[in-house]
């Protein structure tokens, strides 16, 4: 696959999902053009050796190739990542007292980085629960692409200081203005999300709206940029960028291993959920494939994690935020995350299996090691590792501006993370780093 094919498909990728509930469903529909079968958690399963499967719930998504020549206790190449992205929630109510416009409250979800959500076009997505006509409950995905919202800064005269300290306040500041209404009547919310409805699926027109998850997201398209186009700028890179590599790896994986995504949500809120690492979901799956067996721990012994999130690249701006000794580039190749407080899940054999995987596949590697006087973020590896003791590497794409609404990585990093993480999919057998007393 070329550079220019991998990155329209990205782009166009992050655009049909604004929303983790957009991304697993629009993975969902890739995998099953390519042969996955969909597999219901409320019925029985018959699987079969030789064969692809999905599942998704709220958000997350599961999808597995059993291998024609392995039997599950050989282990499964495991790739992770998550669906959610740090981004303004909508409240359920409409704030008072703002008339004639028509304005909402917002809740942060996960670490956004607040001021990078002013003065740009604004649209909103997410799920809408309702009753059709017949009686029938649905639960509808809603995008309405175009920029409906929008927070504007205060202006400078009004907040000298701003280029000096900017405190910005959720509750007060950041509240999205989606309308202004005639003779002091604005439009309402429910009305906004009936159109909303009927102009996506026409056949539920008038369905009655119980309930909804709406998400302020950045509409503007991924681009190339840069004077050499050096460079890709997106919203949501953390973490669209590892689903799509781990979705087209495992498309392309050869039918001797078994292969495995485990791409789950809420991630940016600490993964606690019936959908998050931190849920029943990954092992209630493992468990329905293997059952509650010695067979099962077997399996989990013999498996491998490669956790994929986005890494921090060092900052031209703010050299002073990264260790000098452990410079990270963009368009340099992956990068191994490594934390002594096991923030990431690597260690030392997780991390050479990792190296030599992509130094066969022709692909150079990065450490990123957080400086000692700062605190380290983290990611779904160590709650996965923790939760099924499988041997773990956090490993992601080179970034700057994780969490900003948008977000930027280089042009070659996702193809050559890509190329690494078909290499470990499709060796004959994983190389093993095992201790020499155990
Ligand atoms: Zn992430």
């Amino acid at each position: 696959m070329n550079t220019a094919t991998f990155l329209k498909d990205l782009f166009d990728f992050i655009e049909q999902s604004p929303t983790p509930f957009h991304a697993a469903s629009i993975m969902c529909r890739k995998l099953l053009s390519r042969g996955f079968q969909q597999l219901d958690e409320g019925a029985k399963w018959n699987l079969k050796q030789g064969n692809n499967y999905l599942v998704t719930r709220n958000g997350s998504l599961i999808a597995f190739s059993l291998g024609a020549m392995s039997a599950p206790a050989s282990g499964f190449r495991i790739i992770g990542a998550h669906t959610d992205s740090p981004c303004l929630q909508i409240k359920p109510r409409i704030r008072e007292n703002q008339s004639p416009y028509l304005v909402t409250g917002v809740e942060k979800y996960g670490g956004a980085i607040l001021h990078t959500w002013f003065d740009r076009d604004l649209s909103l997505a997410g799920r809408v629960s309702c009753v059709a006509k017949k009686g029938d409950g649905r639960c509808l995905l809603i995008d309405f692409k175009d920029p409906v919202a929008y927070i504007p800064s205060l202006a400078m005269h009004l907040e000298r200081t701003v280029n000096e300290s900017l405190a910005v306040n959720v509750h007060n500041h950041l509240s999205p203005i989606l309308a202004q209404g005639v003779d002091g009547n604005p439009l309402d919310l429910t009305t906004m999300l009936s159109q909303q409805i009927t102009s996506q699926y026409p056949e539920l027109e008038g369905a009655s709206i119980l309930g909804f998850e709406l998400f302020c997201y950045d509409p503007a398209k991924p681009s190339m940029i840069g004077l050499n186009k050096d460079f890709i700028a997106a919203p949501r890179l953390d973490n669209l960028l590892s689903c799509h590599i781990g979705l087209e790896a495992l498309c392309q994986a050869g039918e001797s291993s078994n292969a495995m995504l485990i791409f789950t949500n809420h991630e940016e809120i600490g993964s606690t959920s019936s959908s998050g690492a931190l849920g029943s979901f990954p092992d209630v799956i493992l468990s329905r494939i293997l059952g509650n067996t010695e067979e099962k721990s077997i399996c989990l012994h013999h498996s491998f994690l490669l956790s994929l999130d986005n890494a921090h690249a060092t900052h031209p701006n703010y050299r002073d935020k990264t260790d000098s000794d452990h410079m990270v580039l963009l368009n340099q190749g992956p990068v191994i995350k490594i934390n002594a407080s096991q923030r990431y899940a690597t260690n030392t054999q997780s991390a050479s299996l990792f190296r030599l995987i992509a130094s066969e596949a022709g692909v150079k590697t990065q450490d990123f090691v957080m400086r000692s006087d700062m605190v380290c973020g983290s990611t779904i590896g160590p709650l996965s590792s923790a939760q099924l003791g499988i041997e773990t590497v956090d490993a992601g794409v080179p970034s700057w501006g994780m969490h900003s609404v948008r977000e930027v990585t280089g042009v070659t990093d996702p193809l050559l993370m890509y190329r690494t993480v078909c290499h470990y999919l499709n060796r004959s057998s994983l190389p093993r780093f095992s201790p020499t007393q155990d």
